[in-house]
């Protein structure tokens, strides 16, 4: 049965280990994983998610990119499980934009990410993928893939700064509804 996991926080070791690489596919805890892992993204209202986060030490994410109440801006995409991704190449050029992480409750940094990156990933049925992420879809892969390296986003902010509150933020992005 698909259920929504627990998410380790930041403190917890997991999050600053190296992820192992996937070498079956066939393994039914793993195919378990990619549906509970989906099920926990959609939940959190996240756009993303990498298997430490739910303490599993794999080396594979869900890119889950559509609005909601964290990213009210954010593209659609259908679920995608990105098994022993790589990144082959990406763009001269840095973005900065606001991030959070599911393993960081109630705070966003601005993250200088690169605006474009070609990548490279395995999907649930075994089939390899190369494909060509931009802007925002760019930036999930990439704070995702920080988290099979133990990396969070706090570790890529240029000053601390550049953190702020939820509340913060949402009061910053969302449409002003005014009531006179
Ligand atoms: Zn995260």
């Amino acid at each position: 049965m698909t259920q929504s996991l627990p998410i380790a926080q930041l403190g917890n070791s997991i999050l600053r280990q190296q992820a192992q690489a996937v070498d079956n596919l066939d393994d039914q805890r793993l195919q378990q994983l990619i549906d509970d892992l989906i099920a926990t993204v959609v939940e959190s209202n996240g756009v993303g998610i990498a298997a430490p986060q739910v303490s599993q030490s794999d080396r594979l994410f869900i890119v889950a990119s559509r609005p909601n109440l964290r990213y009210p801006h954010a593209p659609t995409m259908a679920p995608t499980a990105m098994i022993n991704p790589r990144i082959i190449a990406h763009s001269p050029e840095t973005i900065k934009d606001w991030e959070g992480c599911l393993c960081v409750p109630g705070i966003r940094g601005l993250v200088p990410r690169y605006q474009a990156i070609e990548v490279e990933y395995t999907d649930r049925d075994g089939q390899r993928h190369q494909q060509q992420l931009t802007d925002f879809i760019a930036r999930i892969f990439q704070h995702e893939y920080d988290h099979l390296d133990g990396l969070i986003f706090l570790d890529r902010l240029e000053t601390t700064r550049d953190i702020i509150t939820e509340q913060e933020y949402l009061q910053r992005v969302l449409p002003k509804t005014s009531v006179g």
